[in-house]
Parts: structure tokens; C-alpha cells; sequence
């Protein structure tokens, strides 16, 4: 396949004769001019211009990633890997005349663009452990065979495919080979991106949905060869990625670590081990991405016990060689925990009374859940090391449970990021009070170390701040003393309820710490439905 591969043979006839969509903006390669030509909005909204058609910032990103000396020609952006997938089949496949080729059970889209586009799909079940025959696999295809898809670490069955096999297929087909790697991060494996400037007939496909959290934006990779790219831009739509999704896979590459992957890696392993020692699971499957395919004992049975429970896992026992089988996504520590427990017989029901909040805005992006009751649960991260140390306080003495991913606007300054999490937390707090049926409404603590802090609040629905509390200095680390009393002002704001703070001492970070313990205890006994000691006269009584 080395020398003898002609791209151009293989593209469908149409294709090679197709004059793609061009815009008069991409046709006058002007950069900064007075647009008037695309017919969109002159009034700036930040988005009122149509995005790059092709970014080359994107590209650059990409390609240094994937490494292997690729540059911006061997890259196709789209809108996820799926695009990818969908416009190699458009490129390569006549309708009702050729075929792909694929193992199975694998990822299903494969298939399904293949139905779309009315193209023969052919399947080599894969052997023991799920291990491919490159033989088998090519004895399935013939002269109208245009693509062969292999996935690796595969999906469903989380293995990788023997390199040997894969590379025996490279070598032998002379169409093209897709090399599906989007659970390649997890794996510690190198991939075959490294084969590309050697075979021009491969594929290689990357997503930012998996090792780099970002499913949400849909943008995915292919790497081939400039002659493979430059078809593929040519048949995709022009504007395939929007310009928001650009802009965050473009920050998102630039940091080169993969945030949480280790994390990841390190429970899979552990849900591994635990997994298999749990009743009613005969076996798991060593997974190399960032799921595990497990036999269980009665599949549709273990779903709907689980759905009942409110956690959600993939039956996949109707896939040929999958049978009895459920796949298992990787969570943080706490939700596989959660899933482990319920397998064992335990009755929890983590999302039950659970408050989930999700506020966007162009300073700030926040997603923030309180788990009453579950204070165990304390994933913080605001990006200001200080705030996530207060907030896992407050999560710790208020007894609601705390999973917060904060992305703001740090390179300007912490402002946006505090007070935005302050409304999100407030409206959480008050989402939680007034479902509750009965609640003490006020809430009181005087914590004491050489530091003192008095915190009153009153759930009565009507917002209300005082504040009388000084500190020595401007910063306790990188948290800005002058954000404490906007931060508990625009809480006590959002959540409509009262607060009176006051609080003194000796040391900046003794007094921050007793004002969030206090504020977590009083929000505690104000939330409780428990009178108890703590109960006050009320002309309303108990709300
Ligand atoms: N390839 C495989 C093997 C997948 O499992 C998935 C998604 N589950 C995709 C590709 C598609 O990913 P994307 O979000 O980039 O479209």
C-alpha cells in the first residue's frame, strides 16, 4: 500500500469533480475590512459574524497535539469525530454500489452512516477476548470495498486491537483504513498516528468529547493526509463549527494536560477490581478507555434497578458477542461509589433530593449540585484555591454535599467567578428551603478559635445584609478580602434570605475560615426540620 496508493482513485467520481461552496469573504482573503457581504447583522453581539469556515489556529492546535511532525494540512476539524465519519463515507462510498468493512460489536455510528448513505456493511466478529483476525477481517472485502473502520480501545469492549493485526490490515487494503481513537488518551498506547506519513491510506480519528471533557462543544479530529484532508474540507458543510466551540477546543488544546485523566484511569482500575468482586457480575472485561463492559447475571434486570435508583449504565447485551453484558462509564470517586454500594444492596438515592444549577454567561460558565445530607461529596473547583477551600468548608459544616465546576473569567480577575457562584449558590439554597415541608428558618453559631464569627440567617423569602467584619490585610491567599462581603451579600440576594455576619481576630485566614463554618452551621440549623434546642419564637412559627 506504501507506493502504489493513489487517493484520487478512490474518491467518488462527483467528489473529485465537486466545486465546494465559497464565500465571497473566503474568495477575497481580506481579514479586516467593512463586511458587507455575507448578509448578517452589522450590530456586534460577539457572534453576529458567520465563523471561520476552516480555522487554522484549531488545526495547529490539534496537530501539535496528535505530534509526529503533522502540521494544519493533515488535520480535518469537525463538528465531533462523527462528522468525520459521516463525510469520509460521502467521499469515498458510491451509494448502492460499494462497501465498508468493520468489526463488531463496535461503535454503532459506523454502521448507521453507512445505512444513511445507502452503503454495504459488512462485519468481521471479533475472536476471544475480543481480539481482531486481520485475515478474517480482510477476507470480507473486495474490489468495491472503500473503507474499513477499526476502533481502538474499542467500543463497547474497552480493549485495544492487536497491534500486529491492525497493521496487517494497513498494509493489505487498498482503500482506506479509519482508526477510530477516541478513548486513545486513556490507554497509555501511542496510537498510529505515527504510521500516517508512512501509509497514506490511514485515518486516524480523535475527539475532544472523551480524555478532554468537552462532548458538550462537539469537535472532533481526523489526521490523514493532505490529499484526504483537503476533500474532506471540501465536502463538509462550510460552516461545520460554530465560532464558540472553536474558540473553547482552541483554549482547551493549548493547556497540554488532560485535567481529571489520571483520576480517571486510577477508578477504572479500581472499579475493575470491585466490580468484580460484586454479586451478580460473573465478569469484567479489562477496559483500556474510560468505561468497562461487564457480564452480569441478568442485564435488563441490573438497568432497570439502577434506573429506579437514578443511575443510568448502557445495556449492550443485544450486541452480537456482548451477550449479558452492561457498560459501565467511569464517574469521580463518589459516583462509582455510589453505583458500587447500590450493587452491593445498599439504598441510597444520591440524586433524590438533589438541587442541580447551571447558569451561563460571557464572563462565567457554572454547574454547580448540592447533595443534601451528603457532605462527603465535596468536588470543588472555582479556580480560585482559596474559594474551593471556603466552599468545602461551607460543604462540610452545612451538610450539603458539593459538585461545583466553575470556569471564569480569571485572567481579568476573581470578581465574576465569585459573585456569579455566589447567585448560583444562593439560588441553590433557596431551591432547597422552599421544597422543604417544614424548616427551623433561622440559624445562629458563634464558633469560636482565636477567632470569632456570628452569623444569623433567616429563611423567611425576603433577602436582607448586614455586615461588620475587618480584616488586616487585602488578600487571604488568592481570594480578595473586598469579595467576601459581595460574596455573602449577592448569596443572601439571590437566595432571599437575611444574613447579619459579624466576625473579628487575629489572623485573616482564621476569620475567613470561622465565617464559612459559621454561615455552613447556621444554614444547617436554619434548613433542619429537627426543633430541637434550637428552636425560636416566631410570630410565623415553624415555615
Ligand atoms: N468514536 C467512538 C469510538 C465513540 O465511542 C464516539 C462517541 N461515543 C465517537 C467516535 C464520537 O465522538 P464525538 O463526540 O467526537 O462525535
Amino acid at each position: 500500500m506504501k507506493n502504489s496508493f493513489l487517493t484520487e482513485d478512490l474518491v467518488r467520481e462527483n467528489i473529485r469533480a465537486l466545486k465546494p461552496y465559497s464565500s465571497a469573504r473566503n474568495e477575497s482573503k481580506v481579514k479586516n475590512a467593512l463586511f458587507l457581504d455575507a448578509n448578517e447583522s452589522p450590530y456586534n453581539t460577539g457572534y453576529n459574524r458567520y465563523p471561520q469556515p476552516v480555522n487554522m489556529e484549531l488545526k495547529s492546535a490539534a496537530a501539535r497535539m496528535a505530534g509526529f511532525g503533522m502540521d494544519c494540512s493533515n488535520v480535518f476539524a469537525g463538528n465531533g469525530s462523527d462528522e468525520a465519519i459521516d463525510v469520509l463515507v460521502r467521499i469515498f462510498c458510491n451509494p448502492g454500489k460499494d462497501n465498508i468493512v468493520s468489526i463488531s460489536p463496535t461503535y454503532g455510528m459506523y454502521k448507521v452512516v453507512a445505512a444513511i448513505n445507502d452503503v454495504e456493511y459488512r462485519e468481521c466478529r471479533l475472536g476471544e477476548g475480543f481480539s481482531l483476525d486481520g485475515d478474517a477481517l480482510l477476507s470480507l472485502t473486495d474490489r468495491s470495498s472503500k473503507i474499513i473502520f477499526l476502533c481502538s480501545p474499542n467500543n463497547p469492549t474497552g480493549n485495544l486491537l492487536e497491534r500486529s493485526e491492525v497493521m496487517k490490515v494497513v498494509q493489505n487494503f487498498a482503500g482506506i483504513v479509519v482508526i477510530d481513537e477516541a478513548y486513545i488518551d486513556f490507554s497509555g498506547d501511542e496510537g498510529y498516528a505515527g504510521v500516517l506519513c508512512e501509509y497514506p491510506n490511514v485515518v486516524i480519528l480523535r475527539t475532544m468529547s472523551k480524555s478532554r471533557g468537552m462532548a458538550g462543544i462537539r469537535v472532533g479530529f481526523a489526521f490523514a493526509s493532505r490529499e484526504i484532508i483537503s476533500y474532506m474540507d471540501k465536502v463538509k458543510y462550510p460552516y461545520n463549527l460554530n465560532a464558540v466551540s472553536q474558540e473553547l477546543a482552541i483554549k482547551s488544546l493549548a493547556r497540554d494536560k488532560m485535567e481529571n485523566l489520571r483520576e480517571i484511569v486510577n477508578e477504572r482500575e479500581r472499579m475493575f477490581a470491585e466490580l468484580g468482586k460484586t454479586e451478580g457480575v460473573k465478569r469484567v472485561f479489562p477496559g483500556k478507555g474510560n468505561f468497562l463492559l461487564a457480564e452480569v447475571g441478568d442485564p435488563a434486570a441490573m438497568v432497570a434497578f439502577l434506573k429506579s435508583k437514578g443511575v443510568v449504565i448502557r445495556d449492550r447485551s443485544k450486541e452480537p458477542g456482548c451477550e449479558g453484558c452492561v457498560r459501565i462509564t467511569v464517574g469521580k470517586r463518589s459516583e462509582n461509589d455510589l453505583l458500587l454500594s447500590l450493587l452491593n444492596g445498599g439504598d441510597e438515592q444520591l440524586f433524590a433530593d438533589s438541587v442541580r444549577l447551571s447558569r451561563v454567561t460571557r464572563e462565567t460558565k457554572i454547574n454547580l449540585a448540592l447533595y443534601p445530607g451528603r457532605s462527603d461529596i465535596r468536588d470543588i473547583r472555582t479556580g480560585i484555591g482559596f474559594f474551593d477551600h471556603m466552599l468545602e468548608l461551607f460543604a462540610l459544616h452545612s451538610g450539603l454535599g458539593m459538585d461545583l465546576c466553575v470556569s471564569g473569567d480569571l485572567e481579568v480577575d476573581g470578581h465574576h467567578t465569585i459573585e456569579d457562584t455566589a447567585i448560583v449558590l444562593g439560588e441553590a439554597v433557596a431551591t432547597i428551603y422552599r421544597s422543604r415541608g417544614g424548616y427551623n428558618r433561622y440559624g445562629f453559631v458563634l464558633p469560636m478559635d482565636e477567632s470569632r464569627a456570628e452569623v444569623l440567617v433567616d429563611l423567611g423569602g425576603r433577602s436582607g445584609f448586614k455586615w461588620d467584619v475587618s480584616f488586616k490585610d487585602n488578600f487571604t491567599g488568592d481570594f480578595p478580602v473586598q469579595m467576601y462581603p459581595h460574596f455573602f451579600e449577592s448569596l443572601a440576594s439571590a437566595g432571599k434570605f437575611t444574613l447579619h455576619i459579624n466576625a473579628s481576630g487575629n489572623n485573616d485566614h482564621h476569620i475567613a475560615e470561622a465565617l464559612f463554618k459559621a454561615f455552613a452551621r447556621a444554614i444547617r440549623i436554619a434548613l433542619s426540620n429537627d426543633i430541637g434546642e434550637y428552636e425560636m419564637p416566631s410570630s410565623k412559627g415553624l415555615i
